[in-house]
């Protein structure tokens, strides 16, 4: 069965639609309700990693769900070049150690409000769903706090302002939704994907994760 097709969501000439309805992206709301006073770094060094994420995260797609035809045209807008690539071998290896097998890419979902696309939607030997969030490149400065205030934490949350963290933010997002389809979680990753062939995988973070994670839901909610 189709993962996109389970959650009834699907991302079609750049909007997201679930249950027949258009949804707006969670990507901007994250922002706004937990992270606006982030100081962004250089930007040619994100810009070009932003490339490399989307062509990655194409080939994963192409890899784990053109299995019987190829949808990439209908999904993308053109054909998805193969990859040589080390960074689909590190998310193998990634697969390997968790005992992980892929049940969809890009999988739609969403809180009733937003939505997103889950990177990459797995289910472990217990058959518990696990989420994941890809990221790709080498990033020095991935842990480093920078804030336009001086404070180094988010402006709603007492938490370092560093991309990881912003990271482990939609991988909350991705849990809170299926959460709210009745999907059980087991397991949820915001995985490193390097230009060497290795991977990092952070489970999700301890200040979100479990009870403390109703601490999120509030602000996110809070108008
Ligand atoms: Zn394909």
């Amino acid at each position: 069965m189709c993962a996109a097709g389970l959650y009834g969501g699907s991302y079609v000439n750049g909007r997201y639609v679930v249950d027949g309805e258009v949804k707006r992206g969670i990507t901007k709301r994250l922002k706004q309700k937990f992270y606006a006073n982030y100081a962004p770094s250089e930007q040619r060094r994100s810009r070009s990693s932003k490339l490399l994420g989307t062509k990655v995260h194409r080939q994963l797609y192409h890899k784990y769900t053109c299995k019987e035809a190829c949808s990439c045209v209908a999904m993308f807008g053109s054909k998805t070049r193969l990859a040589k690539g080390k960074f689909v071998r590190a998310f193998e290896l990634f697969l390997v150690e968790k005992r992980l097998e892929v049940v969809g890419c890009e999988v739609v979902v969403s809180d009733g409000e937003f939505a997103t696309g889950i990177d990459v939607l797995c289910v472990d030997a217990a058959g518990l769903y696990c989420p994941v969030e890809i990221k790709c490149g080498d990033w020095p400065h991935l842990q480093v706090a920078r804030t336009v205030d001086g404070t180094k934490t988010m402006t709603t949350l007492p938490v370092p302002n560093s991309h990881a963290n912003q990271h482990q933010l939609q991988l909350w997002f991705n849990v809170h939704c299926l959460r709210k389809r009745g999907v059980l979680v087991g397991s949820c990753y915001v995985v490193y994907l390097q230009s060497n062939g290795h991977f990092r995988a952070h489970p999700g973070a301890s200040w979100w994760l479990g009870e403390r994670g109703k601490v999120v839901e509030e602000i996110f909610q809070r108008e």
